[in-house]
């Protein structure tokens, strides 16, 4: 509220976000391959490709990402996966901040399991609502991405806002978020697979109608794509061109700003 009280609904629906994503958090992958029909694997490399991170061979300054929702660590073990491959760099840094405790829990194990940064002391998890980064100091990062994270927030400004806080000038910040289907066709096609296939298909493939049917309307309620890229202007943010990339006709997009 403007006198920064939260209100309930505020309140509420940071817990229900906190319960869905605990329940979720062990199947995350398998929810993640419902909903999207495995898809999302590809534009999350699209979206690494695209940001082509890393500190290029006449650098000497390593960068700072931070991945904001950051859950179980997919685009933060990809983005600095993606900066050693193609410019060998093993210096950059990655901070993964989420607001769920069991989401990060599994994201460490993967770390430790899955990658060779678990001992590196290049990669830290920690516990944060986007909307706030209590815990980084303002100009401090590189790089801001999110991904399938910012629907969740209550205040979705806040959050753009303080992405860029957290910047440094020059800093980029990339949003990639389920969308609107833009052709009319196609969109009530999926409409129909969105309300009635997908919490059928969390219930037999995850036991967790609810949660999908969470997903599904938090999707649906999300900004379409223009009024996101002006959300992204208001927070200070230069958003080159449109603003924005379809992927999938739209069911999901990528969002552009740079801080000047
Ligand atoms: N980025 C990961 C990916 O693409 O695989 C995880 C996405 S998952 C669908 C959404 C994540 O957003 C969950 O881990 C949830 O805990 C987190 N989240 C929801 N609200 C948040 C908030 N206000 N601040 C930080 N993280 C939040």
């Amino acid at each position: 509220t403007h006198f920064g009280f939260r209100t309930v609904a505020e309140e509420e629906k940071e817990k229900l976000v906190r319960g869905v994503f605990s329940s979720v958090a062990s199947k995350y992958d398998i929810m993640n391959d419902v909903m999207s029909m495995g898809v999302h694997r590809l534009w999350k490399h699209h979206l690494i490709n695209k940001l082509n991170c890393g500190m290029r061979p006449n650098s000497n300054r390593p960068l700072e990402f931070l991945d904001v929702a950051g859950g179980t660590g997919d685009i933060a073990f990809g983005l600095l996966d993606h900066a050693y491959h193609k410019f060998g760099d093993n210096l950059s840094k990655m901070t993964v901040a989420d607001i769920n405790p069991d989401m990060l829990a599994e994201g460490r194990k993967r770390c430790s399991s899955l990658t060779s940064y678990g001992n590196s002391g290049r990669i830290q998890f920690i516990e944060q609502n986007g909307e706030k980064l209590d815990a980084i100091e303002s100009n401090s990062k590189d790089v801001y991405t999110i991904a399938f994270g910012i629907r969740n927030f209550t205040d979705i400004q806040a959050g753009l806002n303080t992405a860029y806080r957290v910047l440094k000038p020059g800093g980029i910040f990339a949003c990639l978020e389920f969308s609107q289907v833009e052709n009319s066709a196609l969109d009530y096609i999926y409409q129909a697979y969105s309300f009635s296939l997908l919490p059928l298909m969390g219930q037999l493939i995850a036991n967790d109608r609810d949660s999908y049917q969470y997903l599904v309307e938090s999707i649906r309620r999300f900004p379409k794509q223009d009024v996101f890229a002006d959300m992204v202007r208001k927070a200070g943010f230069y958003v080159p061109g449109k603003g924005y990339e379809n992927l999938t006709f739209g069911v999901a997009a990528i969002h552009i700003g740079v801080k000047l």
